[in-house]
């Protein structure tokens, strides 16, 4: 059982919403420093160990702050999100790029930063050279194709659009050895939001192996293996949280088993997750505005897909409760729903909930990853503000809400005066 619980009960956010008007997200500080150390704790085995935020969960440059205070690097997958790293701080190996259809100046700024590089194809090797020159350290992303099944949000490896199948695997790092490539890396990732743990460790073996296998082969030794991001968060109340310590050890005994034993130590473990790193540690918190009763009971808020897609996207669970109602019965059954022209915007289908009123807050929980971020302008939507609860106990804006001048920023209206239709 996972606890659903806002840090801020409904008199702390009723205060809040009189200078931050609803829908926001909420971010706790404290929990995600508490979570970092947790993971940090449990690969401290390996000295090496690294984990690069997957920025494109929540980028947002005061929590990356955060994050980096506490040791994490930056997980980029385009320009902006490089630059977002860039203007925080980090620098060099404190950067991934991890490209996959990469434009080409998306590879000359990681390139410029210093970054390291995860390829996703062997044709972007001639294409990385071309627009930049290779750089001194590179890794390579592995699919396993059928040796490995996925979960469903990114499907099975073979489907997958990203990665090495295994004898280019092998013909990249050769390619890459010949044309003087000195520091290399192996990265995969075939999970999104898996809660068994073992996935984790048995990815982490079949890395190993390979390891092995490409020392034996082609000579080179891999100094570091990204077993990628996808670590799951227990969406549901139902659902466990994965853990950690478990994950940490399975790995640990395979690196003495396989790595030292092969005599190929150190090798530096790396991750780069996202969705557990801050997805339990945010909230969109919203208002009702209207109930409605037609052949369903339909409770509908001032926030929408906009701001939280899974459910819409993935018809993902997103725990969602009524501040200052916990304890009541929840026999309300009703569905969620935000103001987008879409019906499939809805937070939630058949929810049982306590008896909703208008005006009431809603919490919908587990929106500190891929919540925010994910968001978008379709039908006139503007982006909501960030809040960020610090340790101290004060909440600040990390972000502002978007205005219609932001929404109308790329259209040029003196141009419209002047254009004959
Ligand atoms: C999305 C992504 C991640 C992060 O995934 P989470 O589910 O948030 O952990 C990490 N690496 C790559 C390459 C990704 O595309």
């Amino acid at each position: 059982m996972s606890q659903k619980k806002c840090p801020l009960n409904r008199e702390q956010l009723e205060e809040l919403t009189q200078k931050f008007p609803t829908p926001f997200h909420l971010y706790d500080e404290a929990a995600i420093r508490t979570n970092a150390r947790e993971l940090k704790d449990a690969f401290a085995w390996n000295p090496g160990f690294k984990e690069y935020f997957a920025v494109k969960a929540t980028p947002n440059p005061y929590i990356m702050k955060i994050l980096q205070a506490e040791g994490f690097g930056a997980d980029c997958s385009s320009l902006p999100e490089l630059m977002l790293a860039e203007k925080i701080g980090l620098s060099g190996a404190e950067i991934i790029l991890s490209a996959n259809d990469m434009p080409a100046n998306e590879f000359v700024k990681a390139v410029e930063l210093g970054a390291v590089i995860n390829l996703d194809d062997i044709t972007h090797i001639g294409f990385l050279e071309e627009c930049s020159g290779l750089p001194e350290a590179i890794s390579i992303r592995y699919n396993p194709g059928p040796l490995k099944s996925g979960n469903t949000i990114i499907g099975h490896p073979e489907e997958a659009k990203y990665g090495f199948t295994r004898e280019q695997l092998f013909e990249g790092y050769r390619i890459l050895r010949d044309k003087g490539v000195k520091r290399f890396g192996l990265h995969t990732m075939v999970a999104s939001n898996e809660l068994d743990a073992t996935y984790f460790i048995e990815t982490a073996h079949i890395l190993f192996d390979l390891v092995v296998e490409l020392s034996a082969e082609l000579g080179i030794k891999v100094e570091f293996v990204n077993i990628g991001g996808g670590i799951g968060i227990p969406y549901k109340p139902e659902d466990e949280p994965v853990d950690l310590a478990f994950v940490g050890e399975g790995i640990r005994k395979l690196y003495e088993e396989k790595i030292e034993k092969a005599g190929l130590a150190p090798l530096d473990l790396n991750m780069e997750c996202g969705r557990i790193i801050t997805g339990p540690y945010g909230w969109l918190v919203s208002r009702v505005l209207h109930k409605k009763n037609t052949y369903k009971q339909f409770v509908g808020l001032d926030s929408c897909m906009t701001n939280l897609m899974r459910p819409a996207l993935y018809g993902a669970y997103h725990h969602i409760t009524v501040p200052g109602k916990e304890n009541l019965p929840h026999d309300f059954v009703c569905d969620v729903t935000g103001s987008l022209c879409e019906n499939n915007d809805k937070f939630a289908i058949d929810r049982a909930l306590p008896p909703v009123e208008i005006g009431d807050l809603m919490v919908i929980h587990d929106a500190g990853a891929h919540g925010h971020a994910m968001g978008f302008n379709y039908n006139g939507k503007l982006r909501s503000a960030e809040l960020l609860l610090r340790e101290n106990g004060g909440v600040v804006q990390i972000r502002r809400a978007e205005t219609p001048d932001d929404y109308f920023a790329t259209l040029d209206f003196e141009g419209l005066q002047a254009f004959e239709a």
